[in-house]
Protein backbone atom coordinates (compact mmCIF):
# COMPACT_ATOMS: atom_id res chain seq x y z
CA UNK A 1 0.00 0.00 0.00
CA UNK A 2 1.24 3.40 -0.96
CA UNK A 3 1.97 6.10 1.68
CA UNK A 4 -0.92 8.30 0.69
CA UNK A 5 -3.63 5.27 1.23
CA UNK A 6 -1.71 4.35 4.48
CA UNK A 7 -2.12 7.95 5.68
CA UNK A 8 -6.24 8.13 4.74
CA UNK A 9 -6.19 5.11 6.85
CA UNK A 10 -4.58 6.48 9.63
CA UNK A 11 -6.53 9.62 9.62
CA UNK A 12 -9.41 7.65 9.32
CA UNK A 13 -8.89 5.30 11.71
CA UNK A 14 -11.10 5.07 15.25
CA UNK A 15 -9.41 1.96 17.07
CA UNK A 16 -9.12 3.82 20.23
CA UNK A 17 -12.80 5.18 20.32
CA UNK A 18 -14.03 0.89 20.16
CA UNK A 19 -11.35 0.18 23.05
CA UNK A 20 -12.28 -0.95 26.88
CA UNK A 21 -10.98 2.59 27.96
CA UNK A 22 -11.90 4.54 25.15
CA UNK A 23 -9.99 7.70 23.90
CA UNK A 24 -12.17 10.41 25.38
CA UNK A 25 -12.81 12.51 22.34
CA UNK A 26 -12.51 12.48 18.47
CA UNK A 27 -9.58 10.75 17.12
CA UNK A 28 -7.26 13.83 15.52
CA UNK A 29 -3.42 11.52 14.82
CA UNK A 30 -1.18 14.41 14.42
CA UNK A 31 2.12 13.05 12.06
CA UNK A 32 4.27 14.27 9.09
CA UNK A 33 5.47 11.66 7.35
CA UNK A 34 7.93 11.80 4.91
CA UNK A 35 8.89 8.75 2.43
CA UNK A 36 11.88 10.82 1.40
CA UNK A 37 13.03 11.84 4.72
CA UNK A 38 16.44 11.03 6.31
CA UNK A 39 15.67 12.17 9.72
CA UNK A 40 12.56 10.84 11.98
CA UNK A 41 11.57 12.51 15.05
CA UNK A 42 10.24 10.03 17.12
CA UNK A 43 8.08 11.11 19.74
CA UNK A 44 5.69 10.54 22.58
CA UNK A 45 1.78 11.48 21.78
CA UNK A 46 0.50 14.76 20.66
CA UNK A 47 -0.02 17.39 23.77
CA UNK A 48 -3.32 19.72 24.07
CA UNK A 49 -2.15 22.23 22.21
CA UNK A 50 -0.85 20.24 19.44
CA UNK A 51 -4.21 18.33 19.81
CA UNK A 52 -5.64 21.88 19.04
CA UNK A 53 -3.29 23.20 16.09
CA UNK A 54 -3.28 19.44 14.37
CA UNK A 55 0.69 20.24 13.80
CA UNK A 56 3.23 18.37 15.94
CA UNK A 57 5.35 20.11 18.19
CA UNK A 58 3.49 23.66 17.99
CA UNK A 59 4.21 24.32 21.77
CA UNK A 60 8.06 25.32 23.65
CA UNK A 61 9.44 22.06 23.39
CA UNK A 62 9.33 22.38 19.79
CA UNK A 63 11.03 25.58 20.23
CA UNK A 64 13.56 23.72 21.91
CA UNK A 65 13.77 20.51 20.08
CA UNK A 66 14.53 22.57 17.00
CA UNK A 67 16.94 24.33 19.06
CA UNK A 68 18.46 21.60 20.00
CA UNK A 69 18.26 19.91 15.78
CA UNK A 70 19.82 23.51 14.74
CA UNK A 71 17.32 23.62 12.23
CA UNK A 72 14.74 26.79 11.49
CA UNK A 73 10.69 25.76 10.95
CA UNK A 74 10.83 25.52 7.82
CA UNK A 75 13.55 22.65 7.53
CA UNK A 76 11.69 20.80 10.50
CA UNK A 77 8.13 20.96 8.91
CA UNK A 78 9.54 20.03 5.62
CA UNK A 79 8.24 16.36 5.01
CA UNK A 80 11.42 16.10 1.95
CA UNK A 81 13.78 16.60 5.21
CA UNK A 82 12.09 15.65 8.84
CA UNK A 83 9.55 13.25 9.32
CA UNK A 84 7.56 13.18 12.83
CA UNK A 85 5.88 10.36 14.34
CA UNK A 86 4.84 9.97 17.95
CA UNK A 87 4.00 6.72 19.34
CA UNK A 88 0.83 7.50 19.61
CA UNK A 89 -0.65 9.65 17.03
CA UNK A 90 -3.89 11.10 18.87
CA UNK A 91 -3.63 13.23 22.53
CA UNK A 92 -4.34 10.51 24.68
CA UNK A 93 -5.96 12.67 27.40
CA UNK A 94 -4.81 13.87 30.99
CA UNK A 95 -4.86 11.67 34.10
CA UNK A 96 -6.46 12.27 37.51
CA UNK A 97 -3.52 15.02 38.14
CA UNK A 98 -3.76 16.94 34.93
CA UNK A 99 -0.52 15.28 33.48
CA UNK A 100 -0.64 13.77 29.73
CA UNK A 101 -1.83 10.27 29.57
CA UNK A 102 1.13 7.90 27.80
CA UNK A 103 0.73 7.44 24.38
CA UNK A 104 -2.47 4.95 22.95
CA UNK A 105 -1.12 1.44 23.52
CA UNK A 106 -2.97 0.26 20.27
CA UNK A 107 -0.93 2.98 18.53
CA UNK A 108 2.17 1.84 17.28
CA UNK A 109 1.44 -2.16 16.80
CA UNK A 110 -1.64 -0.78 14.87
CA UNK A 111 0.53 1.89 12.36
CA UNK A 112 4.02 2.06 13.32
CA UNK A 113 6.13 -0.60 10.90
CA UNK A 114 3.68 -0.22 7.84
CA UNK A 115 4.30 3.64 7.83
CA UNK A 116 8.29 2.94 8.60
CA UNK A 117 8.14 0.73 5.87
CA UNK A 118 6.85 3.31 3.73
CA UNK A 119 9.79 6.00 4.77
CA UNK A 120 13.09 3.55 3.61
CA UNK A 121 15.38 7.07 3.90
CA UNK A 122 15.53 7.28 7.34
CA UNK A 123 19.23 7.25 8.29
CA UNK A 124 18.57 9.11 11.84
CA UNK A 125 15.96 8.57 14.33
CA UNK A 126 15.62 11.24 17.23
CA UNK A 127 13.80 9.56 19.93
CA UNK A 128 11.74 11.15 22.58
CA UNK A 129 10.44 9.70 25.91
CA UNK A 130 10.88 5.72 27.01
CA UNK A 131 8.21 4.56 24.01
CA UNK A 132 10.09 5.28 21.48
CA UNK A 133 13.50 4.60 22.90
CA UNK A 134 12.40 0.91 23.45
CA UNK A 135 10.65 1.03 20.12
CA UNK A 136 13.71 2.32 18.21
CA UNK A 137 16.67 1.01 20.10
CA UNK A 138 15.32 -2.49 20.50
CA UNK A 139 18.01 -4.57 22.62
CA UNK A 140 20.29 -1.82 22.96
CA UNK A 141 17.12 -0.21 25.33
CA UNK A 142 19.31 -0.10 28.55
CA UNK A 143 15.55 0.54 30.45
CA UNK A 144 15.79 3.95 31.50
CA UNK A 145 15.41 7.46 29.47
CA UNK A 146 18.13 8.87 31.96
CA UNK A 147 20.51 5.26 31.35
CA UNK A 148 19.74 6.04 27.61
CA UNK A 149 20.81 9.69 27.26
CA UNK A 150 23.46 9.31 29.37
CA UNK A 151 25.10 6.56 27.25
CA UNK A 152 23.81 7.96 23.96
CA UNK A 153 26.76 7.20 22.05
CA UNK A 154 25.77 3.58 21.72
CA UNK A 155 22.52 4.21 19.23
CA UNK A 156 24.84 5.76 17.04
CA UNK A 157 26.30 2.05 16.48
CA UNK A 158 22.20 1.10 15.35
CA UNK A 159 20.58 1.29 11.76
CA UNK A 160 19.17 3.51 11.63
CA UNK A 161 21.08 5.54 13.94
CA UNK A 162 19.34 6.47 17.42
CA UNK A 163 19.52 9.84 19.40
CA UNK A 164 17.92 9.45 22.64
CA UNK A 165 17.35 13.18 24.28
CA UNK A 166 15.46 14.14 27.32
CA UNK A 167 11.65 15.67 26.77
CA UNK A 168 12.53 19.77 25.39
CA UNK A 169 10.27 20.64 27.92
CA UNK A 170 10.86 23.37 30.26
CA UNK A 171 10.49 21.08 33.08
CA UNK A 172 13.95 19.55 32.24
CA UNK A 173 15.77 22.88 32.88
CA UNK A 174 17.25 22.20 35.64
CA UNK A 175 18.73 18.77 34.42
CA UNK A 176 20.14 19.89 31.54
CA UNK A 177 21.66 22.69 33.75
CA UNK A 178 23.08 19.61 35.83
CA UNK A 179 24.31 18.07 33.19
CA UNK A 180 26.50 20.31 31.00
CA UNK A 181 27.70 17.43 29.04
CA UNK A 182 24.65 17.18 27.07
CA UNK A 183 24.82 20.60 25.46
CA UNK A 184 28.99 20.02 24.99
CA UNK A 185 29.36 16.89 23.79
CA UNK A 186 25.67 15.33 22.20
CA UNK A 187 24.38 18.04 21.04
CA UNK A 188 26.99 19.48 18.77
CA UNK A 189 27.02 15.92 17.39
CA UNK A 190 23.44 15.71 16.78
CA UNK A 191 23.63 19.05 15.06
CA UNK A 192 26.36 17.89 12.94
CA UNK A 193 24.43 14.79 11.73
CA UNK A 194 21.27 16.36 11.20
CA UNK A 195 23.23 18.80 8.66
CA UNK A 196 24.93 15.69 6.96
CA UNK A 197 21.31 14.58 6.19
CA UNK A 198 19.91 17.47 5.12
CA UNK A 199 19.17 17.74 1.31
CA UNK A 200 21.37 20.17 -0.48
CA UNK A 201 19.68 23.13 -1.11
CA UNK A 202 20.49 25.04 -4.24
S1 LIG B 1 -4.14 6.98 18.75
FE1 LIG B 1 -3.61 5.83 16.88
S2 LIG B 1 -4.78 3.90 17.06
FE2 LIG B 1 -5.73 5.39 18.46
S3 LIG B 1 -7.37 6.37 17.28
FE3 LIG B 1 -5.52 7.67 17.08
S4 LIG B 1 -4.56 6.96 15.19
FE4 LIG B 1 -6.00 5.35 15.83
Amino acid sequence: MGLDALLAQVHACRICIGAAKPLPHEPRPVLQPGPKARILIAGQAPGLRVHASGRPFTDPSGVRLREWLGVTEAIFYDPREVAILPMGFCFPGLDAKGSDLPPRPECAPAWRAKLLAAMPKIELVVCLGSYAMRWHMGRAWPGSVDAAVRNWRVGLALTPAVIPLPHPSWRNSGWLKRNPWFAADLLPELQARVARLLAPRA
